[in-house]
């Protein structure tokens, strides 16, 4: 670490960019905040100088307000360069939604994680009846009612209507590569658990990181067990990521995506391990007394009333808890009438205990 290291000036607290208009915010680095149709209404795209060029990290979700602004950034703020290359975070619509499309309209290669190129190719390219049938044979097991599934099913494939065909070839990032982007170099440093193979970018001599969604200011990133990939422990990815970003100086800063850059990415990740460990708890508590499906947990770990957009998310990471309780033992997972209830069999955790455990 240089010892002429110094946290870079960014204005704080922060204030919010006009959306859909790139806007410097530190040298060479364009905050660009989009509009997001959910309660969680905005996404943050970043937009390098890379001198004769520019670098997009993440794209946005395919909407027509999305597009739009696209289309007037690269004719006004962004006009007079290519796009030397796109970037994606991670597979999420909301991140990657318009990655192809944004790709075909300017040229330029993108760059991603395999691991996430594969998962958006598999769920975007499901018929409609496929999705269906896929998210309602694991919400079934996972005990959600007959009347919430037909609800969801109307949706059709929810997610590729999110999702712009993702493209067919792409340049591969992985854990260590290191992107020579304007005047700086940017290492790619994987995160794991919120998707499969996150890539945040860091760049040490101005002691920035590029988060995406793996290390959020004030909002948990969503840790879910998918439909497509019911057998994953994405908590225990999760957790070990901890390892991943311990050694990032608690000076970082971080440029999120949703809401505002903030320092100490240590201490945020230490939070939400001790938010995970009280939802564990929780649960642990809560199957104390009869087995539990998922569904019958999501009250205890969530105390607010949800729509369906949000009861996926919140029935994903209910299974995401309770996996990772049975894979260790302190649930008993059981099927009956083609639902799965866990039992408590150790009625408390604690990840402390847990880090010393050989894995
Ligand atoms: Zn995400």
């Amino acid at each position: 670490m240089p010892d002429d290291r110094s946290p870079p000036p960014f204005p704080a607290p922060f204030p919010l960019p006009p959306q859909g208009h790139p806007t410097e915010v530190l040298d060479g680095i364009f905050w660009l905040q989009m509009p997001l149709p959910f309660a969680l209404n905005h996404v943050n795209l970043w937009v390098l100088d890379d001198g004769d060029g520019w670098v997009i990290i993440d794209t946005g979700m395919s909407t027509d307000a999305i597009k739009h602004h696209w289309e007037t950034a690269l004719t006004t703020a962004l006009a007079g360069r290519p796009i030397n290359r796109i970037i994606a975070t991670h597979f999420h619509p909301d991140h990657a939604g318009l990655t192809g499309y944004l790709s075909q309209l300017v040229d330029a290669p993108v760059a991603m994680a395999p691991d996430e190129w594969r998962l958006a190719t598999h769920i975007s390219t499901r018929s409609p009846a496929e999705f269906v049938a896929g998210q309602q044979a694991f919400f079934a097991q996972h005990g959600l009612d007959q009347e919430t599934l037909d609800r969801l099913a109307l949706r059709g494939n929810v997610f590729r209507e999110r999702i712009e065909p993702i493209v067919e070839t792409f340049e591969s990032l992985a854990e260590g590569d290191v992107l020579a982007i304007g005047g700086r170099q940017w290492r790619v440093v994987t995160g794991r658990g919120h998707s499969p193979a996150h890539a945040c970018l860091w760049c040490e001599v101005e002691n920035l990181l590029v988060a995406g969604d793996q290390v959020l200011p004030k909002i948990t990133p969503n840790i879910s067990v998918l439909w497509a990939q019911p057998d994953a422990d994405p908590l225990t990815d999760f957790l070990d990521t901890l390892n991943t970003f311990a050694w990032l100086p608690p000076d970082t800063l971080a440029l999120p995506g949703h809401r505002t850059p903030f320092r100490g990415v240590p201490e945020r990740l230490a939070e939400l391990a001790g938010h995970h460990e009280h939802r564990l708890n929780a649960a642990l508590a809560a199957c104390v007394d009869a087995p539990r499906s998922a569904t019958e947990l999501i009250p205890t770990l969530f105390d607010r009333a949800m729509d369906d957009h949000q009861i996926v998310f919140a029935l994903g990471e209910a299974v995401a808890h309770l996996t990772y309780l049975a894979r260790r033992g302190y649930l008993l997972a059981s099927d009956e009438d083609g639902v799965r209830r866990y039992a408590t069999e150790r009625p408390t955790i604690s990840l402390a205990d847990e880090r010393k455990q050989p894995s």
